[in-house]
């Protein structure tokens, strides 16, 4: 019997590779807090290209970024228009009321995507005594929704309708570069429509550490200094930034294989007629398993799998969550696949 884990949790748990590690040892590195550590200042470059703006902050995580980017775009008292089922509403620990002292406004998306219609009647209007709309975020590829693809037409009408008012636009694009190897739609057209965009090189990038935040140099700097308050000024973290530029030269591309293994997890898990799974919205890296049918709690068929070596996590109450990454093969997915396909009764 084979006993291998097979870890399909988070594209989170990817270990560096051994060329990257080669990467990070050999990278020349200074004092970030003065600016002056080559391998931070050449992914910033990097990065602000890729995503076609002027300025980028490399910054420890995916939570930082986004939060720099509310506190640098509103005033306290200001509201945030977010989606119900958003990173920055569920899992970043209520960080805008803390942090930024904003109140979020949470609309309802279909599978993570707002519809531009949806924004005018949540618009408050230029009262006094009524919080300021400042700002509204979008998430590409949606996280809890499952990995699902923001069109890019949608993307534009949101842009067009905030821009008339005055309203800036932030993506939290932790995996913008899976949406953007699935479409082809290059990384800095989707950022085009944006004021700032978060993205993360620890996910399916592979990378240790880090996330950036691009904008315009004046907004960048602004961002640089909360990142001081927050205790994010880091010295010679060229090591870590130069396992995020290994990952841009050499990760993206590849991210297509994680989605072709999540279609192939996806596929063999339907032929459980008990366990629900959405085909067409399996668009990346991420497969979401609706489990109501089981008569079980998600709590166990997490300790069932457990027991049979293939690791998951929970989406939410009725549903389990697989994500694929570098770090396992086709063949360990197929397995993980036929475990929880064959382990899984009503
Ligand atoms: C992972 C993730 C983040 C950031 O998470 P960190 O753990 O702070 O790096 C932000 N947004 C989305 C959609 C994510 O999936």
């Amino acid at each position: 019997m084979n006993t291998e884990i097979i870890d399909l949790r988070s594209d989170t748990i990817t270990r560096p590779t051994d060329a990257m590690r080669q990467a990070m040892a050999q990278a020349p590195v200074g004092d970030d807090v003065f600016a002056e550590d080559p391998t931070v200042n050449l992914l910033q470059r990097r990065v602000a290209e890729l995503l076609g703006k002027p300025a980028a902050l490399y910054v420890p995580s995916g939570v930082m970024s986004n939060q720099l980017a509310i506190k640098a775009h509103t005033q306290p008292g200001d509201e945030v228009i977010v989606e119900k089922d958003s990173h920055i509403f569920n899992y970043e620990t209520a960080a805008p009321s803390i942090l930024s002292s904003v109140q979020l406004h949470v609309l309802s998306g279909q599978h993570g995507i707002l519809r531009a219609e949806q924004l005018a009647p949540a618009v408050r209007p230029f009262e006094y005594y009524m919080p300021r709309t400042a700002l509204v975020c979008l998430e590409n590829t949606h996280n809890r929704a499952g990995g699902t693809i923001y069109p890019i037409e949608e993307i534009r009408r949101i842009r067009d309708f905030a821009k008339a008012l005055g309203i800036r636009l932030h993506l939290d694009g932790a995996r913008l570069w899976n949406a953007s190897v699935a479409t082809g739609i290059a990384p800095r057209e989707y950022a085009e429509c944006f004021d700032t965009v978060s993205v993360c090189f620890s996910k399916g990038l592979g990378a240790p550490v880090g996330s950036a935040l691009v904008g315009t140099e004046e907004l960048i700097q602004r961002a640089r200094r909360f990142r001081k308050i927050l205790g994010g000024g880091m010295r010679q973290a060229g090591i870590i930034a130069a396992g995020a530029l290994y990952a841009l030269e050499h990760h993206i591309d590849r991210l297509k294989e994680d989605h072709e293994k999540a279609r192939l997890f996806a596929e063999r898990v339907a032929n459980n007629p008990v366990l629900g799974i959405d085909l067409k919205n399996v668009q990346t890296n991420i497969v979401v398993i609706d489990i109501a049918q089981t008569g079980k709690s998600t709590g166990e068929l997490l300790d069932l799998l457990r027991a049979n070596n293939v690791l998951l996590t929970d989406a939410n109450y009725t549903s389990l969550r697989a994500v694929t990454h570098l770090d396992v093969t086709t063949e360990q997915v197929v397995r993980a696949a036929e475990i929880v396909a064959n382990s899984i009764r009503s």
